[in-house]
Order: structure tokens, then C-alpha cells, then sequence
């Protein structure tokens, strides 16, 4: 006999109830067949919400209608597909149903309260008409149909609402019955009987459990559990939607991954099975082809972690205080009490100084455990033993579950990396004694961040990094292209998942959680949203969306953008950035930015800061952290500035040559901008910075890129018009230095703690001699490299290359890495 239960997901509507008709008929072609059902989708919820509202003393009408609305589409769907269903007498059923369930309100509603086996009968009605409503359809497809019924098949221990089965009881009055091979047996779920021959319920989720209890009764070949998804995952599917699907379990990773809350098995199913060696198969009653995952004495070796899962709406308690250093028994009065008043507890730690011991229960017990352990400890309360029972609510537990974890290495170091990676605070930790999981409890509020950071370092061959572009402009824009462009080559040849959720610019913002499509007109789109930047928005929406690896990307040259940098980090955002303004900030600045990318592990990347797309900042930090030592520099740091000294050689005036310059797009539409000396003074600051030097950027010493005393003030227009009166100067310099061999270069340096930045001769022995065409170069004298400097050359501007630079940053932000 194989036994077969159908989940409220594969019973929600008539389509679905067809559906399951159509599995259970094909296998009865093949097999015995004992059908367990839960009541559909929603029905068991809408019953609880009739209770309380009954027991407030508020009507319930609307949600009886609500209910009955349900049953009565499924009765309408099915007899469209099969008219032989008799419609007529299932209504009639269902309104009788409801008489009885109606009589009860209004006893309840009376009395101001619902005792057990009220409420037992109310919440199983749904069940009740999943059989009734079912057999009437086997019936219909010209199937024989014995119904079991479960208060007298499953006999039980305990209470009215969670119930036990008792197995050997069950077992042997099973055994008395006989089994008529052509009929489809058909049992309600969620419900047994106790001794005195009552309806109980076995808890909330608790028709897997009646499955489980029933194969074994029954002896069956299999037990099936068909449910709306393909099978057992790794993680919620619903949370992880690439979580790996588990094709073979062993009942112990089963038992522990519903324990912790992998909502597709109720906890209690597997003890049974795994006790008779029943295997389990778990189905799709979507898609019965699928194979599905198989729960047996032996799981997948290949596989060291099954699973992550995770239990909401947890309370930690602590008990500690003076006392409890050697009391002995504290621990066992503590559970005690706790376990008396009916609170099971889902996670204990204690500390090994004895002082405290915490644990973990589901928050709606939390009153009861209160009270409990507040009367217990009484008296070491009054007499300062104790300091106080503390209750911590909205905190969740994340559990990582496999039998290959009692062998192999590193997997709680994994998990506690992977939550410190997306800044989850861990507030306690276990290890089940059996090394087949390990828990951490954490925030409520991080359940998803937490399972989905642990689920891409376990098992996801997909990494993720989500990036927010602030400025679209020319190297946003061309970063952006570069995006597009590369976003299916990083995802195939390097499972790297690159979206950009957000984008904005001055005056506009756009978000959106599953990526912005970059081949889409997004700027348009961009400027017809309403939304204007804003980091509180921004921060919302990263939290509601969980991503784990959010960058923004500040592709401005903005002060005010980079004045917040700070924030974005302790946001929980990387900052990647070609703008300069926050590195030249004082120092006090400089010093916060750091500690905050220290504090919330985040990175602040900005290695297009100096020399664009040339690998200069981290070659930089490589080498101090090598215990290198910078003992002079010097460098042509400026494209623009570059391009008009190397004309200057070739015998072009200095007026011609910025003009050029400026015509060309290598300078700002100001060139002023440039020949100030600012930006070049910025950047030596930075590489000064790098270099421990702590300076301002009012300490860097610069000399315009004109003649001294040129008057420089005026519009632009009157600034150019003036520009060919530097040209004598500069043609006599030029001659000057021509004569000895030399050329003029726009150089910024740092030597004896100095930076300075101005025009300088340099002689063909200079690595700077031959830089000009735009070109960058960069000399590093070091304790490691000299006499000969390292020194880098190469384009240190425009927006391809800058944007590449930054890609590069952005890429980097991801630096943990997946075992092999
Ligand atoms: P049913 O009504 O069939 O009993 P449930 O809603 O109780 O269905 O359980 C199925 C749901 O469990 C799935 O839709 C899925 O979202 C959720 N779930 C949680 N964790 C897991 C997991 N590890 N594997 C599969 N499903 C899971
Ligand atoms: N219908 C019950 C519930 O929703 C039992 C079950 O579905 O397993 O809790
Ligand atoms: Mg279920």
C-alpha cells in the first residue's frame, strides 16, 4: 500500500482538486492507495481567524462566508469537469457542516472563550469536507472509496490542539481491520482520536504527521507527501529561488531540517518513518513527472550541508545572575518549569562560566514561560540571585543542517563568515550534539539576507552584486554600457549575477528590485520618475529587498554626494567611486570613512581616484602593507595638462595647445579647471594619504600651470581671450630647456613630506621625459624599489577607461569566495 497526502497547496482550487484525483487514480491503477488530506489552502487559517474572532466577541460572518466561497468553487469547478458530481448533496453537506460550526460560535462568542475541543472540531471542518468532498469526486470517476476514519485510526496522547499518536496502540488496532485491495482508502489529516474516543488535532502543519502515522499502520511500501514545489530544497525556494533541490535526504537531515523549519514537512513526520524505514518520497502535485526527493536511512554523501533553515518569530530568554555558578539543578529547574507549562524550547546555550543560560522559544509561548519561570524562581528573584529573566523578542534562528558536517571542516566557520559578511549579529549559538546542525540566532528583521548570504556561500554557484549608479553622465553613462554589455559574459563565465537596482541623477531616482534592464531607454525612464534621490529611500529599499551585496557607485564629482559616503557605508552599502572629494576632505573625514567601512565590513573603493583606469591605489596599498616605504614620488597625474606640455615640445604655443586641448574634450569646458593645478593637487594628496602622510589639502603646495603673476580672474571667455599672452613665457622656457636637454612637464610630487605640485624641467633620463599625449606616469622611489622607481604608465583618463576602472572596484567588492 503506498499512502498519499495532499497538502492545502494541491488542494487551493477545483483545478488543482482535479489534478489530485488524477494522480491517486493513476497510482491505485498501480497500487494500493490510502489518501490522507489537509483541508485547501487558506481554509485551516480562515477557521482560526472565526475562533478568535468569536472568542473577542466579534462576529464572524464574512469569514464563514469566506470559507464557504472556497468550498463552493471547488463543488462548481469539479462538476463542470465531471457532471456526474453530485453537486446538490455536497452543498447540503457543506451547509451542515457550517450549522454545526455556527452553533459553536455562538457558544463561544457567549462565553468569551473557545475551549479545546470546541476549537478542535472548528479547525478540522476543513479537513472534513476535503474528505467529503474528494470521496464524492473518486466516486464520480467510477473509483471505490472506503473512508478511514481518523479519531478511531489514529489513537492519541495529549491534548486537543497537538496532540501525539501513539504508534503500538494505533498499530494494533489497525491490524484488526481487514484491507479491501479495489478500494481507495481516504483518511482526514490533522486529526487522531484520544482515549475517550474524541476528535483531537495534532498541531498546526500536523496532516504530514497523520500520513507518517498512517504508513506505518498500514505498513505502507512508501509514504508520499505532495505539496505545490518540486521536492525538498535547500532553502526555502520562495526566499532562494535558485536553492538546490535535494533528490535524497537520510531521515535524520529530514527530522532536523523540519525542526528548524523547512515548512514542507511538519517536524513530527519523519520520527515514525525513519522507526519503521519507510521511505518518503516528496512530490509535486504540479508536476508529478518530477522525481522529487526521497527521505531514507541513507542521504547523498556527496552533499555535506542539505540545508538552511529558519525559525520566525523566536523569543531568547536568559537567565543568569550570581547565584547560578555551581547551583546545582538550575539548568534542569529551568527546563522544568519550562516544559510544565507546555513551552518547547527550539535552542539552548549556556555559558561555560556558568553565570547564564539562554534559550530559544517560539514567541507565542513566551506569557506562559514568563509566568512559569517567574513563579519557580521566585525567591532567588526577591533575594538577588538571580539579576532578572530577560525575554528578547523578534529574534529569528538560521540553522544549517547535514550528516556530512559530522565530518568535514570549516562549516560552522563558513556559516558564521557568510553572516558577519552581510553584518548579521549573531546573539547566540548551538550545535546539536548529534554535529548535524548548527544554529546562530539573529534579528528577526535578517532572516532573508541571512538565509540567502549562507545559501550563495553553501551551495549557489551564483554570486551576486547589485549596484545603485549615482550620475549617468559620461563615465556613469559608459559604465553603464559596459554593464550591459558584460552582464551575460560575467553571468556565464563567472556566475556572477551583475544588476543595477538603482540609478539617478541630479533630480531623479529609480529603483527596482530585480534589476534595471539595461537595454531598455532607462533614461527616459529615469527622468520621468517621480522619485528624487534620497539615502533614507535607498536604505529602505535595500532592507525590504534583502540584497546582500549592495554598491552604490558615485560617478559625480559632487561634494554633497560625498559627504555622505559615510552614511551609504554604515547603510550596509559598498562605496565605489571616481570622485575625489571625499578622499580630500580633512582628515577627521578621511579617518570616519575608514572605520566606517572597518565597522560595518563594507569596502570604500576608489582606485580611479589617481591615474583613472591604472592600477595604482592597490598596488600602492599592497606595498605599504608590504612594509614598503615611499620616499619619493613624481608623476604626470593630469591627461589634459599631459597633452598640452608634449605640444609644447613640438613647437605648438600654449594658448593653441589648451585650445586644442579644450576643443578635444581632454579638459574641463573650463580649462582653468585644469591649468589651477587642483585636480593634480588632489590627487597627491590621496597618494600622500595612502602613504600615512596626514596632510590637508590646503598643505599641498601648488603653482598654477601658467605664468607667475598671470592674471587668471574674469569669464571664461575673457580668460581665453587673455591666454596668448602666456605664450612668450612659455616659448622662452621652452628654448630655455630645450637647450639642456630638457623638457617641460606638469609634475606633482611628494619628497621629505612635502607635496608640491607645478611646472618642472625634467631631462631625458626623467621616466617623465617622454609622457605627453594625454598619457599618465607615475614614479614610485621606494626602500623596495630603487635606484630605478616602479613606475606605471599609460592613459590616466577619459570615461572607457575610468569606467573600467571602476568596474573593476565594483567587482571587487565581492571578496569571499565559494570552496571549490
Ligand atoms: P502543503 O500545503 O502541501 O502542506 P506547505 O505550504 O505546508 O504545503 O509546505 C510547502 C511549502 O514549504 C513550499 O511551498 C515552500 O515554500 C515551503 N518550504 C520551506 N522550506 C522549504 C524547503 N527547504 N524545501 C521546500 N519547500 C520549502
Ligand atoms: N490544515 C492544517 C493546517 O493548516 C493541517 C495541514 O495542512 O497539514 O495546519
Ligand atoms: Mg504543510
Amino acid at each position: 500500500m503506498r499512502v498519499l497526502k495532499f497538502g492545502g497547496t494541491s488542494l487551493a482550487n477545483a483545478e488543482r482538486f482535479l489534478r489530485v484525483s488524477d494522480i491517486v487514480v493513476n497510482t491505485h491503477r498501480k497500487s494500493q492507495v490510502a489518501l490522507v488530506l489537509s483541508a485547501p489552502a487558506r481554509v485551516t487559517n480562515l477557521l482560526v481567524e472565526l475562533v478568535e474572532k468569536a472568542s473577542g466577541g466579534s462576529d464572524g460572518t464574512d469569514v464563514i462566508a469566506q470559507i464557504k466561497s472556497i468550498f463552493s468553487g471547488l463543488i462548481a469547478g469539479i462538476q463542470e469537469r465531471y457532471p456526474a458530481y453530485e453537486a446538490p448533496e455536497l452543498y447540503r453537506r457543506m451547509e451542515e457542516e457550517f450549522a454545526l460550526v455556527q452553533k459553536r460560535i455562538q457558544g463561544i462568542t457567549l462565553l468569551g472563550q473557545c475551549p479545546d475541543n470546541v476549537q478542535a472540531f472548528i479547525l478540522s471542518r476543513g479537513e472534513k469536507l476535503s474528505v467529503v468532498l474528494m470521496e464524492a469526486l473518486l466516486r464520480a470517476r467510477g473509483e471505490q472509496v472506503t473512508r478511514l476514519c481518523s479519531v478511531e485510526t489514529l489513537k492519541t496522547e495529549g491534548g486537543y490542539l497537538e496532540s501525539r499518536i501513539n504508534l503500538d496502540v494505533s498499530r494494533r488496532l489497525f491490524q484488526e481491520r481487514k484491507i479491501n485491495n479495489y478500494t481507495i482508502y481516504i483518511m482526514m489529516g490533522f486529526t487522531g482520536g484520544n482515549e475517550k474516543g474524541e476528535l483531537v488535532l495534532l498541531g498546526r502543519n500536523g496532516s504530514d504527521y497523520s500520513a507518517a502515522c498512517l504508513a506505518v499502520c498500514v505498513n505502507a511500501e512508501s509514504c508520499e507527501i505532495w505539496t505545490d514545489v518540486d521536492g525538498v530544497y535547500s532553502c526555502d525556494p520562495r526566499i532562494v529561488p535558485d536553492a538546490l533541490l535535494l533528490k535524497r535526504l537520510s531521515y535524520k537531515e529530514a527530522m532536523e531540517l523540519s525542526y528548524f523549519g523547512a515548512k514542507v514537512l511538519h517536524p513530527r513526520t519523519i520520527a515514525p518513518i525513519a522507526q519503521y524505514r519507510i521511505p518518503c518520497h516528496i512530490k509535486n502535485s504540479l508536476n508529478p513527472e518530477c522525481e522529487g526527493t526521497l527521505i531514507a536511512q541513507i542521504g547523498d554523501p556527496s552533499l555535506p550541508v542539505k540545508g538552511i533553515s529558519d525559525l520566525k518569530d523566536i523569543t531568547l530568554v536568559n537567565v543568569s545572575g550570581p547565584g547560578m555558578k555551581g547551583m546545582v539543578g538550575m539548568a534542569g529547574r529551568i527546563f522544568t518549569c519550562v516544559s510544565r507549562a507546555r513551552v518547547s524550547i527550539a535552542l539552548i546555550t549556556q555559558s561555560s562560566s556558568e553565570y547564564s543560560i539562554s534559550f530559544c522559544i517560539h514567541t507565542s509561548d513566551k506569557d506562559r514561560a514568563q509566568k512559569a519561570l517567574e513563579e519557580e524562581f521566585q525567591l532567588e528573584l526577591k533575594d538577588g540571585l538571580l539579576d532578572g529573566i530577560d525575554f528578547v523578542d523578534n529574534k529569528a534562528i538560521i540553522s544549517v543542517i547535514g550528516d556530512g558536517m559530522l565530518t568535514v571542516r570549516g562549516i560552522a566557520s563558513k556559516f558564521f563568515s557568510a553572516l558577519a559578511l552581510a553584518n548579521i549579529n549573531v546573539n547566540a549559538i548551538a550545535q546539536g550534539s548529534s554535529e548535524r546542525s548548527i544554529s546562530a540566532v539573529v534579528s528577526r528583521n535578517k532572516v532573508s539576507e541571512a538565509i540567502k548570504i549562507c545559501h550563495q556561500n553553501f551551495f549557489s554557484s551564483i554570486q551576486h552584486i547589485d549596484v545603485l549608479v549615482i550620475g549617468i553622465g559620461g563615465v556613469g553613462g559608459a559604465l553603464l554600457e559596459q554593464i550591459r554589455r558584460q552582464q551575460p559574459v560575467l553571468l556565464k563565465n563567472h556566475n556572477l549575477m551583475m544588476r543595477v537596482f538603482g540609478m539617478c541623477n541630479s533630480k531623479h531616482m529609480m529603483l527596482c528590485a530585480d534589476g534595471i534592464d539595461l537595454d531598455s531607454d532607462y533614461r527616459t525612464a529615469l527622468n520621468e520618475s517621480g522619485e528624487a534621490f534620497s539615502l533614507t529611500r535607498a536604505k529602505e529599499f535595500i532592507t525590504e529587498t534583502h540584497l546582500i551585496n549592495p554598491v552604490i557607485v558615485d560617478c559625480t564629482s559632487d561634494q554633497k554626494i560625498a559627504d555622505q559616503y559615510a552614511d551609504f557605508l554604515l547603510a550596509g552599502f559598498h562605496v565605489v567611486t571616481p570622485n575625489k572629494k571625499a578622499n580630500t576632505g580633512n582628515m577627521e573625514f578621511y579617518r570616519k570613512l575608514r572605520d566606517a567601512a572597518q565597522l560595518r565590513r563594507r569596502k570604500f573603493l576608489y582606485e580611479t581616484n589617481v591615474g583613472a583606469g591604472l592600477p595604482v591605489i592597490e598596488n600602492l596599498q599592497n606595498l605599504i602593507a608590504a612594509g614598503d616605504r615611499l620616499q619619493r614620488f613624481n608623476g604626470i597625474l593630469s591627461g589634459s595638462l599631459s597633452f598640452i606640455f608634449g605640444k609644447l615640445d613640438e613647437g605648438m604655443s600654449f594658448s593653441e595647445a589648451t585650445l586644442i586641448a579644450r576643443d578635444k574634450g581632454f579638459t574641463e569646458p573650463d580649462p582653468r579647471d585644469d591649468l589651477n593645478g587642483m585636480d593634480v593637487a588632489r590627487k597627491i594628496l590621496i597618494l600622500a594619504r595612502e602613504c600615512g602622510m596626514e596632510l590637508d589639502l590646503s598643505d599641498v603646495e601648488v603653482e598654477m600651470a601658467l605664468p607667475p603673476g598671470f592674471d587668471a580672474s574674469g569669464t571664461k571667455e575673457e580668460f581665453l581671450a587673455r591666454l596668448p599672452e602666456a605664450d612668450a613665457y612659455f616659448r622662452e622656457q621652452i628654448a630655455d630647456a630645450k637647450a639642456r636637454g630638457e623638457v617641460l612637464r606638469y609634475v606633482g610630487s611628494i619628497e621629505d613630506g612635502r607635496c608640491r605640485v607645478g611646472i618642472r624641467r625634467v631631462n631625458e633620463e626623467d621616466p617623465l621625459y617622454k609622457v605627453k599625449d594625454g598619457e599618465n606616469a607615475l614614479a614610485f622611489l621606494s626602500l623596495y624599489y630603487q635606484p630605478i622607481p616602479l613606475v606605471l604608465r599609460g592613459y590616466g583618463a577619459g570615461t572607457q577607461v575610468t569606467a573600467a576602472g571602476v568596474f573593476a572596484d565594483i567587482l571587487r567588492t565581492l571578496n569571499w569566495k565559494r570552496e571549490a
